[in-house]
């Protein structure tokens, strides 16, 4: 409450602000996840890694428009080629050429994209992945992990946070709705495994393979907390998916970051199908669907019987710029640069954690990060849960106290306009915050 009390003082604008959206915006913002107690802070504006809010604050942006901004914001190369862009028309209802050329960067960058098609968010590109892998096996079956987050369409808002059974101490392997709005139907063709279990999907596999199409997976687990897979896990699914005909389908709507060609080259297994989306717009509403060409050849329209998949902005002109420079500036030695910087994070994160005796772990893949208060790290769903997050909120709120803003949900993003500086001090803050919450 105090931490309620402080944030309060600093953001009397915030608060008018936000009171003001709630007569206009249904529960005054456009993103659930955006809310968190007492009121989300409204934001005037954003320069590099920096966010400065109607109240005049300054804060360190470790969270990138959720990991979107690999480049910080209003990136002075990227807007260059946002107003070129702009400058010859926004959107067209006939091929760009800048179309093709960040299609040509994602299937050199990516070895399971030979073929792209784009769309404007991850959750249209998970949601055609999904569709794609149901055409090309003519079975409706999914098998989905549980804690997996794939954005908002239908099927995929299943299991994402089910509740735990309290009387076998499991979370429910059934398909379970977010929310009510999401039809229980949509569920029906779900199949549900932990996170990090071959012997789950094998078992699921065994018994239902002749009407499963495929297996999504995130590489490494993001929303729920950046939980990198365990050794042979994704090996592993290859192999299955191989075994019993079905595809494997890799969510790297937030990994593709973690490596040059995304987390698939990271951990050396290739998909048949993956869905990109945040860094590939270079800040503009983006997604992807890629895969092999055989199996992309779904959507061919030469073809007598194939998918169609439209929309109206796809691939339009702005997004396809910035994209198109965002790839460009994230070159093998950016990402090696944000390793080193992501690495001194981890570093000085842990000694914190250490110096203070807090049951906490940080877990890391690239450029991603997340504080958990758990004393061992997670590698599912059930090993996140609680302490974890009730104590989430007073830590997020301490940090955006100190300047600092993150997820709620505790993730940490880089941006490759950071420097030490920025990391020393993030250090320093997570230093105090950690010290406030011993036990
Ligand atoms: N898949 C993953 C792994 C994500 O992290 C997200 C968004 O956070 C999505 C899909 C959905 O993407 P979007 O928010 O662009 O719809």
């Amino acid at each position: 409450e105090e931490s309620i009390r402080q944030y309060a003082a600093r953001t009397p604008k915030s608060k008018e602000a936000y009171a003001l959206a709630r007569e206009y915006l249904a529960g005054g913002e456009t993103r659930s996840i955006a809310y968190h107690r007492p009121y989300p802070l409204t934001v005037r504006r954003a320069e590099g890694c920096r966010l400065y809010d109607v109240d005049g604050n300054e804060y360190v942006d470790f969270l990138g428009n959720y990991t979107s901004l690999i480049h910080g914001h209003a990136h002075p190369e990227i807007t260059k080629r946002i107003v070129e862009a702009v400058s010859v028309g926004t959107a067209c209802p006939a091929g760009i050429e800048d179309q093709v050329e960040l299609g040509r960067i994602l299937c050199e960058r990516v070895p399971g994209i030979e073929r792209i098609r784009f769309c404007n968010s991850g959750t249209e590109a998970t949601m055609f992945a999904v569709r794609a892998a149901r055409a090309f096996k003519r079975r409706d079956g999914i098998i989905k992990m549980e804690g997996g987050y794939h954005g908002t369409a239908d099927f995929a808002e299943f299991s994402i946070a089910p509740p735990v059974d309290p009387k076998v101490k499991r979370t429910v392997f059934e398909p379970v709705p977010e929310s009510f709005g999401i039809p229980v139907n949509a569920g029906r063709d779900l199949f549900i495994a932990p996170f990090n279990d071959l012997d789950e999907v094998e078992n699921i596999l065994k018994k239902h393979h002749p009407e499963i199409a495929g297996i999504i997976v995130e590489p490494v687990l993001g929303a729920l907390g950046v939980i990198p897979p365990a050794p042979g896990y994704l090996e592993g699914l290859r192999r299955l998916a191989d075994t019993y005909d079905v595809l494997l389908i890799f969510d790297e709507v937030q990994t593709l970051r973690v490596h040059y060609g995304g987390a698939q080259s990271k951990y050396g297994v290739t998909p048949d199908l993956t869905a990109v989306a945040k860094i590939i717009g270079g800040g503009l509403p983006v997604g992807g669907i890629g895969g092999k060409a055989e199996v992309m050849s779904v959507f061919d329209p030469l073809k007598k019987e194939h998918l169609s998949q439209s929309g109206t902005f796809n691939g339009n002109r702005a997004t396809m710029a910035a994209g198109i420079a965002s790839m460009e500036l994230l070159d093998r030695g950016a990402i090696d640069r944000l390793e080193r910087l992501s690495e001194r994070l981890e570093a000085g994160m842990v000694k914190a954690i250490a110096d203070n005796a807090i049951p906490a772990t940080v877990t890391r893949v690239g450029s991603l990060l997340n504080l958990h208060f758990t004393a061992e790290k997670p590698h599912d769903y059930q090993s996140v849960l609680n302490p974890h997050f009730d104590k989430l909120p007073l830590y997020h709120l301490e940090m955006l106290r100190r300047g600092y803003f993150l997820a709620v949900r505790g993730t940490w993003a880089l941006s490759t306009v950071m420097s030490e500086k920025e990391i020393d001090g993030a250090v320093a803050a997570f230093g105090e915050v950690m010290e406030e919450m011993r036990p």
